[in-house]
């Protein structure tokens, strides 16, 4: 736990967010501004700050975000149409909340700008 960590927060239920969906070591809730009609956050209750701090030992916990991504999509009805996950990584990746998270993002035709060389 971080004191000044919005997801911490979020997590501890210090502040208000759409959670849906919950476990022992992970948490996911509606992002505040969403940028697609579906747009969830997949979060890890550890205060991880970055993909670059995981450890050896947390393949398992990055499995299970992924894992806990697809069973939301199915929930969200975004399997067969698609979706995409994005982790962004610090400054230049276009991090701000620096409490590691998956964006699970969908219900629109989404932009292949990166997949094109353009948008980046
Ligand atoms: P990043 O750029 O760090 O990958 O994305 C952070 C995301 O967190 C942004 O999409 C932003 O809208 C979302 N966000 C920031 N603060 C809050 C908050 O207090 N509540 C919720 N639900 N989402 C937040
Ligand atoms: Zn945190």
């Amino acid at each position: 736990m971080t004191a000044d960590c919005i997801f911490c927060r979020i997590i501890k239920k210090e502040s208000e967010a759409e959670i849906v969906y919950e476990d022992e070591e992970i948490l996911a809730f509606k992002d505040i501004y969403p940028a697609a009609p579906v747009h969830l956050l997949i979060v890890p209750r550890r205060h991880i700050p970055t993909l670059a701090d995981l450890e050896a030992g947390d393949t398992m916990l990055m499995g299970r975000l992924i894992s806990v991504a697809n069973d939301l999509a199915r929930a969200f009805n975004l399997d067969q149409s698609g979706y995409r996950l994005v982790i962004n990584c610090g400054k230049e990746g276009g991090q701000l909340v620096y409490h590691l998270h998956l964006h699970l993002l969908g219900g629109k035709a989404l932009s292949p700008a990166i997949a094109e060389g353009r948008g980046v």
